[in-house]
């Protein structure tokens, strides 16, 4: 519907526009995050441009299902889930389309986006090194590839195989070092467990914390999460110290959480609109607070926390490259007896 602003009738067409704008914009999210990491995000798009935004939330895979199963006829506009790996099996599966607005694209970090435009991250998730502080000095620790060290032997915990997480940092190891090194890299990591895997990343913090291992390979913002959590969780973060893996070399291990456009989006305009707002300065800062995650685009504000833990200089890999050599970093993980 077009509305013709030098008609004598302006005000009752205007009208009538902004009626049907209020009646029809809807836009359809699928997202993988918990609800409050978003939905006050989407609420603030939905107010600023008069739409009403739904929103679904499931386990990524359980949506990358659905919207298979959809097809064409899929309600949905926007997905929105955490790792590239999981991006990547989402574009793969055909299920989302280019981002064409040059101003997102521009934005965001070359780093952070897939290579077709298809996602683009969100925030930004660093998974490194948290050592027990009784039991470790800063000077043991350097980078991810010093853990296969003989010293480290059943001194380390670390979640399952089959967490998106791992496989991620399995990959990166082998955009950077190949197959038969990352392949010894997983043997001797797996030969130095403190135990079977098992649990998330907040249980290797509790595992630490208790005494079980000395150190453990988490998501940073879990150990935030935990420093403002109860006083149990308060405890057992307060054992572990966080280090930067690899600063001397390509920098820590960093993953995204991010969003696309899908394949059959009936109105791929606004929810590119809705992208642009994900990525302007105040969500960017609202959205890192809320996650303890870093922003994605430079110059934002961080959390407190954040803060403490210090700079960091991360990993410039293609996040792209994660999702590619993902089947060959669970291959990797399976032979060196990873579960
Ligand atoms: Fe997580």
């Amino acid at each position: 519907m077009k509305c013709n602003f030098k008609s004598i009738l302006y005000i009752s067409i205007t009208l009538i526009c902004s009626q049907f704008a209020h009646a029809t914009d809807e836009i359809n999210v699928y997202s993988a995050r918990k609800e409050a990491y978003i939905k006050p995000l989407l609420d603030q798009f939905g107010q600023t441009h008069n739409v009403q935004v739904n929103l679904i939330t499931a386990k990524a895979d359980a949506l990358i299902q659905r919207l298979l199963n959809e097809g064409k006829n899929t309600p949905a506009d926007v997905f929105i889930t955490v790792d590239a790996g999981r991006l990547h099996r989402a574009k793969q599966a055909g299920l989302l389309q280019a981002i064409k607005d040059p101003a997102i694209l521009s934005q965001v970090p070359h780093q952070y986006q897939d290579a077709d435009a298809q996602w683009v991250g969100l925030s930004v998730r660093a998974r490194t090194l948290a050592y027990r502080h009784k039991n470790v000095k800063e000077e043991e620790l350097s980078n991810y590839e010093a853990l296969t060290n003989a010293s480290w032997k059943n001194r380390i915990c670390i979640r399952s195989s089959n967490n998106i997480y791992n496989q991620s940092l399995v990959a990166a190891m082998l955009a950077h070092h190949g197959e038969q090194a990352t392949q010894a890299w997983a043997d001797g990591l797996v030969a130095n467990f403190a135990r079977k895997p098992q649990g998330g990343d907040r249980d290797q913090i509790k595992a630490l914390a208790a005494g079980q291992c000395d150190l453990a390979v988490i998501n940073t913002y879990y150990l935030g999460k935990m420093m403002t959590a109860d006083a149990a969780q308060q405890a057992a973060a307060s054992e572990a110290t966080l280090f930067w893996a690899n600063q001397d070399d390509r920098g820590v291990h960093v993953n995204v959480s991010g969003v696309g456009i899908t394949a059959h989006s009936k109105q791929p305009e606004l929810a590119s609109k809705l992208v642009a707002f994900l990525l302007t300065d105040a969500s960017q800062a609202w959205y890192g607070e809320v996650n303890l995650e870093y922003p994605v685009r430079d110059g934002i504000e961080i959390n407190n926390i954040l803060q403490q833990w210090g700079p960091f200089k991360a990993d410039t890999l293609n996040l792209t490259r994660l999702g590619e050599l993902n089947a060959e970093a669970v291959r990797i993980m399976d032979r060196a007896g990873w579960r």
